[in-house]
């Protein structure tokens, strides 16, 4: 088995479901008391956070790429960044490193590949909704079609997010709020809604909507198991 590293802390409230699903998978597949060989490096996400507000993702890169170093000379064999809007950073962090990174964009481009998914809405935060790093990857480098919310909604979902969800906080009126927005990007005639940040299943899972559910938390955990075996 290969060791797992994570960079999580992003917020810890996520990466506490990374741990979970990756061991239980493994537990799954090897049986008995098998579980994961996974090194964790959890940031002070305050520290994260007011970088990407300000927009210093240089100096929000260089943690990254300082944790990553960690994981390395740690004995990890390779690396996930737990949680969608790093991966802006993503290149960087990787060429600090010699192990590679899963790509949680190019881990999730491979499951709506597998269900032949062209076109697909995505929620996550302002940055992952509406900058490149993430939807230019889907669309350029796996062909997928990425619609978001109108600016009003990204707004509501980009708040819950940070207000909420990573300060461990799940108000039923926050998911009917994420509901409703499902609602209108499956009227624009999409496949499906990536929970493209990694705490939105807190808040929603596939019994709470007739849309296809692609939960980038899971889906990058279950891949770094596919990985590791
Ligand atoms: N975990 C979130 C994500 O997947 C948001 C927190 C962050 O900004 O890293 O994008």
């Amino acid at each position: 088995m290969k060791t797992i590293g994570l960079i999580g802390g992003m917020s810890w409230e996520s990466t506490e479901y990374y741990y979970r699903q990756i061991n239980e998978a493994v537990r799954q597949r090897l049986g008995g008391l098998h579980s994961a060989q996974i090194l964790l490096y959890s940031v002070d996400f305050a520290a994260i956070e007011k970088l990407q507000h300000t927009g210093d993702w240089d100096a929000a890169a260089d943690i990254l790429s300082r944790a990553a170093q960690s994981l390395e000379s740690g004995g990890a064999d390779f690396f996930l960044i737990c949680t969608n809007t790093m991966h802006k950073v993503a290149e960087s962090v990787e060429r600090s490193v010699g192990i590679p990174l899963l790509h949680i964009a190019d881990a999730t481009a491979n499951v709506l590949k597998q269900d032949q998914v062209s076109r697909i809405g995505l929620l996550g935060t302002a940055f992952t909704m509406e900058q490149d790093f993430y939807k230019g990857r889907l669309s350029q480098r796996h062909g997928i079609e990425v619609i978001v919310p109108g600016a009003s909604e990204r707004e509501t979902v980009h708040n819950i997010i940070y207000q909420e969800l990573c300060l461990g906080e799940v108000k039923p009126a926050s998911k009917q709020a994420y509901l409703q927005i499902i609602d209108g990007l499956m009227s624009q005639k999409v496949d499906g809604i990536i929970l493209g940040c990694t705490e939105i299943c807190m808040l929603l899972d596939q019994s709470d909507t007739a849309a296809k559910i692609y939960d980038t938390t899971a889906i990058h955990a279950l891949q770094a198991v596919d990985l590791a075996l």
